[in-house]
């Protein structure tokens, strides 16, 4: 495995590297989700590069860009065996010189995550355009558990006509549902347990026990601060507070 520590050492080892390349962005933490990204686009390249890189355009101020995990050398040794490059830009490496300009994905960016992150994915579509032009993948691959994300890179991928082919991964999950993030470290011991009705809740939907109504209820009383529980793209969607904590999670509407 070849760790790349910058622009310029990328740049060198690109021109290296012969046949398909696959794409695994993250901004590290890594966890099982991100371990079955690599394992799913594997068949379909020649070569895995999983770029690690905390994106501060996609975190709001008053949002946990200071303290999101930073863990390089667990991170790595993750990866051993598993990639075949890892990609580990600065700040300045995507961003030179400061560089200001975004990409802007219009209608579907309005709403859900949108709303409530105004500005979110502004700073995803323009630090995921950045990697593609960086790192020319054939292939990149993107977890369902952050569903919108997901359809704002297809977007973004088309609109700016990236030769690439995105693929996509059903979310990993705890055993008792919670959805595998690398947030969760945030949640206290009593929180983790109370963040398995998320999932919960929204099985009782899909299963037809229980209405959308009676699920936000239902996790307001448990403590959560509900931002939004709503179905889009045949998918049951919701964001959540627990504590400092913010949650989110979506399954098919119909199983
Ligand atoms: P992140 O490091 O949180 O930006 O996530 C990097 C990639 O891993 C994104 O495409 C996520 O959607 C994906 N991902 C995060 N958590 C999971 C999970 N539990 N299962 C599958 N994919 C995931």
């Amino acid at each position: 495995m070849k760790v790349l520590h910058s622009f310029s050492e990328l740049s060198a080892t690109r021109n290296q590297i012969n046949g398909t390349l696959g794409l695994v962005p993250t901004m590290g933490a890594l966890h099982d989700g991100h371990l079955s990204l690599i394992k799913k686009i594997r068949p379909h390249v020649d070569n895995v590069m999983v770029t690690i890189f905390v994106n501060p355009t996609q975190f709001g101020p008053n949002e946990d860009f200071s303290k999101y995990p930073r863990q390089q050398q667990a991170d790595l040794a993750k990866l051993e065996g598993q990639a075949d490059y890892v990609y580990l830009p600065q700040v300045d490496d995507i961003y030179p010189d400061g560089s200001k300009s975004t990409i802007h994905i219009s209608g579907i960016t309005e709403i859900l995550e949108g709303k409530f992150r105004p500005g979110h994915f502004d700073g995803v579509a323009t630090v995921v355009d950045r990697l593609f032009r960086q790192t020319k993948p054939s292939h990149a691959i993107f977890g369902e558990k952050d569903y919108q994300q997901l359809m704002v890179i297809k977007q973004m991928t088309a609109e700016q006509n990236h030769p690439i082919e995105i693929l996509s991964a059903p979310t990993l999950r705890e055993v008792d549902g919670l959805a595998t993030s690398s947030r969760n470290a945030y949640l206290s011991a009593e929180e983790r347990k109370t963040a398995a009705l998320i999932y919960r809740n929204l099985k009782d939907i899909q299963s037809g026990q229980n209405s959308i109504d009676t699920a936000i209820t239902n996790l307001e009383t448990a403590g959560f601060d509900v931002q939004y529980l709503t179905s889009e793209w045949n998918r049951l969607l919701v964001a959540a507070y627990l504590g400092k904590t913010r949650l989110i999670d979506n399954i098919p509407l119909k199983d």
